[in-house]
């Protein structure tokens, strides 16, 4: 093996150290509940990754030193914070004027680093959702095009003379880095992930059981009671009175009717399958719906195409509800009027209802916590609205997917096979 691979390879030891790191951090997170870390670990993680490579380098010629922190440069900005860009910019460049004075490699340093922090600031803004297999492309190419600038600027500009032999080891150990380090950070998010989803539903299922066996207890001394009433209001001969006990009759089936309706949301499960006609469940929703719109400055509009026949199987107060749920938190987020428009498109065999809005929006971290129970942004929200849907969506059969933009607009995507 050549000097070079191995100096390298001990560059890549760095690379690695901060992601194991990272997935450490990860974890306790879940422990002491750390919100708002994720993205600045990264940027610490990185520095730290480019110091230690930068201090362990391959001097190639005189002034010319190299290593491979283009790796944690590059990973840095497409995984960290907007202004990762620029912090990890100024700090390499710092770094490399402490080392090593004023160089041709601090000028080769400064051209190819300056190019590539504004090439993956602008990257940065779509990268993070991005499939796997794009993202892995998308990181193999920045890389790839960084390591010829590199190139180009050593050669042309400042003559530096190294055989091709060296080129091609010092690119092709970048490219598999770079690859290798994205799939590794891809795994942690994604474990990371999974252990929020984890969490998620594990305190969904406790809701939900509570609320089962409290709202059954509540029934059973309603009916009695409402009973007794009865009877009551059967043998009572004023008719003050018996107005009285025909109100409080009225009251506790009201009473009843809440507890079945809750009941309803703790059970995903559908309880009576039948066709739903998406066309005309949209329609009711949007009739019971348009009160509260009118009130909010709000228009919903709808729009169907050819769709007016598409089904799916499931329960349909379920899945009004559901709806429901949905475009209302869609109209609140308008506290100053807009549209809420209400799409259905059906490509066989899937049936997708799509619920946009122009509201305020949600940030990632919102969305992923949609669905939590007691999760709410609003001074008088229950947070329970989503989680609701979410479950009586899934109890059919469904998928919702979120997709938004803060300050602009929301999407709901709710997807159903037809059958
Ligand atoms: P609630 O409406 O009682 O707050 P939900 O479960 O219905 O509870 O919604 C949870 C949170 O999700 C809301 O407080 C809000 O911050 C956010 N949210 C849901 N839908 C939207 C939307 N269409 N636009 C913006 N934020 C939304
Ligand atoms: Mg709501």
């Amino acid at each position: 093996m050549d000097i070079i691979t191995k100096d390298l390879l001990i560059n890549f030891l760095f690379i690695l150290l901060p992601l194991f790191l990272l997935q450490m951090f990860y974890l306790r997170k879940f422990v002491y509940k750390i919100d708002n870390l994720k993205d600045t670990l990264v940027t610490i993680l990185c520095m730290i990754s480019i110091i230690l490579c930068m201090l362990f380098p391959f001097s190639v010629a005189d002034g010319l030193y190299w290593d491979l922190r283009r790796i944690p440069f590059i990973i840095g900005i497409l995984y960290g914070r907007k202004n990762t860009a620029f912090i990890l910019l100024s700090f390499m460049l710092f770094i490399r004027l402490m080392l090593w004075g004023v160089t041709d490699g601090l000028y080769i340093s400064i051209i190819t680093f300056t190019s590539m922090a504004i090439i993956l600031r602008y990257v940065a803004r779509y990268y993070l959702k991005m499939s796997l297999e794009k993202k892995l492309w998308m990181s193999g190419l920045l890389v790839l095009l960084s390591t010829q600038v590199t190139y180009f600027t050593s050669t042309m500009l400042f003559n530096v003379n190294l055989t091709n032999k060296m080129w091609i080891e010092y690119f092709v150990i970048t490219i598999v880095g770079t690859l290798m380090a994205t799939l590794l950070i891809e795994m942690i998010r994604m474990n990371s992930d999974l252990l929020e989803k984890v969490m998620k539903a594990e305190k969904l299922e406790v809701v939900s059981h509570l609320a089962a066996s409290i709202s059954h207890e509540v029934r059973n001394p309603l009916t009695t009671c409402k009973g007794f009433l009865q009877l009551s209001y059967e043998e009572e001969k004023s008719p003050e009175i018996k107005q009285y006990l025909g109100t409080a009759i009225q009251e506790l089936d009201r009473a009843t009717d809440i507890i079945s309706d809750y009941l309803t949301f703790a059970k995903p499960a559908p309880e009576k399958v039948e066709k739903v006609f998406i066309f005309q469940e949209v329609e009711k929703v949007v009739n019971v719906l348009t009160p509260l719109a009118n009130m909010h400055g709000v228009q919903l509009f709808t729009n169907w195409g050819e769709n007016e026949q598409s089904y799916i199987s499931g329960d349909r107060k379920k899945f009004e509800q559901s709806l429901i749920n949905i475009v209302k938190n869609g109209i609140e987020s308008m506290p100053k009027g807009g549209k809420v428009q209400i799409n259905i498109f059906a490509d066989y065999p899937m049936v997708r209802i799509e619920i946009r809005d122009e509201g305020k929006g949600m940030t990632q971290q919102q969305i992923n916590r949609l669905g939590e129970p007691y999760f709410t942004m609003k001074n008088t929200g229950t947070g329970l609205g989503m989680m609701v849907s979410f479950s009586l969506i899934k109890g059919m059969g469904g998928q919702i997917k979120v997709d938004s933009e803060v300050g602009r607009w929301t999407s709901f995507m709710i997807e159903f096979p037809m059958t």
